[in-house]
């Protein structure tokens, strides 16, 4: 059966709140006239639902778009994903970060291409047994690229179904959460059902087998454009009626996160050391943050930059065998990582007696580093070191 478990989701549903269909079918209506022209939003194919899913997590819409547009441009297939270089994937998501995510990505492609004869899988439970796949990605990919009425909950869904359903828990509590993600399903089941009557209903019907797909997608996009962290746009959201926190004056209060982990600064030295128009740089190991990019040699030290520190000075000593005399500051990147607050203080090190450093290390021309994938922060170094005087002493990358 296309669905494969969709009578699982029907049965065992709780009762629908009273509330439920005048949400579904105001979403489903608001959708209709209000979602964002996406380029993945016009396909049905479940490999480039999958790739655009996985690259949304963590990152921005609108820097997601290049990048969506060229991984399909290199790898149209799933079997092209799971045949593809290391470097050339890590190339492709390059400054997209969190590379866990493209990795575990290829060894999903490769288990459809051994497991599934190369087609993606249509059961929500074979979706889920992929690697990288969580509940939230399956539930994405079944009801975008199958229809099939299974719940997603996202940061956005949660923003939305806490303040729309006032719930003042914390979602990250197991129950809270079990109770947010019986929501989600109730109402993605809801909109199947109602899939078999729209022509009686007042709903707007533009395609009659993108139901599931539509509310989930109507549920993210609400909390992308209009049920907002801060500063929600109350007066244009179609559930306002319905909405507990606006009648209750409570939307800032929701949803309650708790108290968040404070954020930890940390400070690295980088040393750009070039020889002959080649530049010494290392490729990071498996199983490190960030692993098979690269990087300029560079270590954390444990005090805030400023100057020419003993902290850095001992850094270069320690890693090179050079004194603080033979730097020259070159650029400061700053960046955020989870609760991290990143500061990266790169020098260039005059040629002398240095020790160079060997793990993974490699003389690369700039045109040679241009075809490798650098962690971003690294990436802007190596911008400075190549056109010194073009580049930003400080740079703060986006999160
Ligand atoms: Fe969110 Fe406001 Fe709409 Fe309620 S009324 S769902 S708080 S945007």
């Amino acid at each position: 059966m296309r669905w494969g478990n969709f009578s699982l989701y029907l049965e065992g549903v709780t009762p629908q709140p009273r509330n439920h269909p005048a949400i579904v079918s105001r979403l489903l209506n608001w959708f209709a006239g209000n979602a964002r022209d996406l380029p993945w939003r016009r396909t049905r194919d479940p490999y480039a639902i999958w790739v655009s899913e996985i690259m949304l997590q963590q990152t921005q819409v609108k820097t997601v778009i290049p990048f969506w547009e060229c991984w399909l441009r290199e790898l149209p297939t799933i079997a092209d994903a799971a045949n593809a270089q290391s470097d050339q994937l890590h190339k492709l998501w390059e400054g997209l970060g969190y590379y866990t995510r493209v990795r575990n990505l290829q060894k999903a492609a490769q288990v459809i291409v051994q497991q599934h004869g190369g087609k993606f899988p249509e059961s929500f439970a074979e979706v889920l047994d992929l690697p990288g796949i969580g509940r939230y990605t399956a539930g994405a990919i079944c009801s975008i690229a199958f229809n099939q009425p299974v719940p997603i909950l996202d940061g956005n869904v949660i923003r939305v179904l806490t303040r729309l359903f006032g719930i003042a828990e914390n979602p990250k509590e197991k129950d809270t959460n079990a109770r947010l993600w019986t929501l989600a399903e109730q109402l993605v089941v809801h909109a199947a059902r109602i899939r078999q009557h729209a022509a009686k209903s007042r709903t707007r019907v533009k395609d009659e087998n993108d139901r599931c797909s539509s509310l989930n997608q109507s549920l993210m996009e609400l909390g992308a454009l209009v049920c907002t962290p801060r500063n929600a746009r109350c007066r244009h959201c179609p559930v306002r009626r319905l909405c507990v926190a606006f009648r209750e004056n409570r939307v800032e209060a929701l949803p309650n996160l708790g108290r968040r982990a404070p954020a930890t600064a940390r400070h690295f030295a980088a040393f750009v050391i070039e020889q002959g128009g080649k530049f010494l740089v290392r490729q990071r190991p498996s199983g490190a943050v960030n692993a098979h990019l690269w990087e300029f040699p560079n270590l954390e030290i444990g005090a805030p930059l400023s100057g020419l520190p003993t902290t850095v000075a001992a850094a270069a000593e320690g890693m090179l065998g050079v004194a603080a005399r033979d730097l020259s500051p070159l650029v400061t990147v700053k960046h955020s990582i989870t609760r991290y607050r990143i500061t990266l203080e790169a020098f260039t090190v005059r040629p002398g007696q240095m020790r160079f450093p060997q793990e993974s290390a490699a003389w690369k021309t700039s045109a040679q580093m241009r075809r490798l994938a650098f962690t971003s922060a690294h990436r802007r170094v190596l911008h400075a070191a190549v056109a010194p005087s073009a580049a930003p002493r400080i740079t703060v990358l986006p999160r």
